[in-house]
């Protein structure tokens, strides 16, 4: 049994799917299941959903492969495409679907031999920037793609909003009408397949985004991917670990790395088998709370590699062995993100294979 648990409750999960599934009828489901699935692994959560969703997006080759390796039939996405020393002949022969973002990716479509197909997502820049063709010339690429024989059709197409959690600004209205312009522009509709623009955001707080595809990621797995938790998810992870050591503490002694907290009170510390190498970043702030016994208690002093110190308080009855939770059931992930100042995506996905992830329900 790990120490540092990453417990994942597949019900949760199930449920967040049903949520989108009702939230957006008439959308296909691609479950983002990149970084390990926010760290609550991407084999586990592609088995439990693999005839439940229409896709799963994923940010590697490499990702894509393991799930393959694990039989997973289920269509997968490449949502950054393939990269420069990637093996395309690892794509047609795992039948991995790609986004397509730039000229230098078509000249090595291209260079494949004809007799290969590919399903590709044709990726649109409607002001993310970072990556896909740009406006101007994305009509004149659109038609380079349509004429690779490699390429198969109809061309499904894909964007991303840069600013979907800004509930006021006008960014995502303004994108989602490129978006449109762009479709309109296209003379040949029988040319065009899917069309996805959607993260988790997009498709909760802007209706008009739940295009034929929609590309859920963090809320699949309960987190808000705005500030605050939302009621109509359900958390999948607890994170937690457990004391290993309960020892009584003087007023005005420090604990830890640099001493930099010291004792108002004569108390007792717990010590918590949990630090950075398990991913509980070291950037926590002291009084950031963790869960024991039912009750909010502070980290004190500086997160260490393996260890972290709570103070359980001078009356505390809590026993070695006790689970400690970092989030999860009980404290939302989000108002550790918030406590922080890190947020939820960066807390999950941080999380090192020390911790090890066991599924429930
Ligand atoms: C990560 C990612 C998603 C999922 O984003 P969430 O905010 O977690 O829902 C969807 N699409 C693309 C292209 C992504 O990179």
């Amino acid at each position: 049994m790990a120490i540092a648990t990453i417990e994942v409750d597949r019900s949760a999960i199930l449920h967040n799917v049903d949520y989108f599934r009702q939230l957006a009828p008439n959308s296909e489901l691609i479950a983002i299941v990149k970084a390990n699935a926010y760290a609550h692994g991407k084999v586990g959560v592609a088995q439990l959903l693999a005839d439940k969703v229409d896709g799963f997006g994923l940010a590697r080759l490499s990702e894509a492969i393991e799930l393959r390796d694990a039989k997973i039939k289920t269509p997968l996405v490449l949502l950054e495409g393939f990269f420069p020393h990637d093996d395309l002949n690892l794509l047609i022969n795992h039948d991995i679907q790609t986004a397509i973002h730039c000229d230098e990716q078509i000249v090595r479509l291209n260079a494949i031999p004809k007799k290969n197909q590919l399903t590709v997502w044709f990726q649109l820049d409607t002001g993310m920037h970072r990556l896909g063709f740009r406006l101007e010339d994305a009509k004149a690429n659109f038609t380079k793609l349509v004429n690779c024989q490699v390429v198969r059709k109809p061309i499904n197409i894909i964007s991303h909003f840069s600013s979907a959690d800004e509930l006021d600004s006008p960014q995502t209205a303004t994108q989602l009408q490129r978006l449109d312009d762009f479709l309109a522009s296209i003379d040949d509709k029988t040319l065009i397949g899917k069309c996805s623009i959607a993260a988790a955001g997009g498709a909760i707080a802007w209706p008009l985004s739940r295009k034929s595809t929609i590309r859920p990621g963090i809320a699949l797995y309960g987190v808000s991917p705005f500030t605050n938790p939302m009621p109509e998810l359900k958390a999948a992870m607890t994170f937690k670990s457990e004391l290993t050591a309960i020892r009584p503490h003087k007023q005005g002694e420090s604990v830890g790395y640099g001493q930099i907290w010291t004792s108002p009170r004569d108390t007792r510390l717990g010590v918590v088998a949990m630090g950075y190498g398990d991913g509980y970043p070291r950037a926590i702030p002291e009084n950031t709370p963790v869960l024991i016994n039912g009750r909010r208690v502070p980290i004190v002093g500086r997160v260490s590699m393996d260890m972290i110190v709570v103070d359980l308080g001078p009356d505390c009855q809590d026993q070695l062995g006790d689970d400690v939770i970092f989030w999860g059931k009980g404290l939302p992930v989000e108002e550790i993100a918030n406590h922080t100042g890190i947020s939820a995506y960066e807390l999950l996905t941080r999380l090192t294979s020390r911790a090890q992830i066991h599924y429930v329900n």
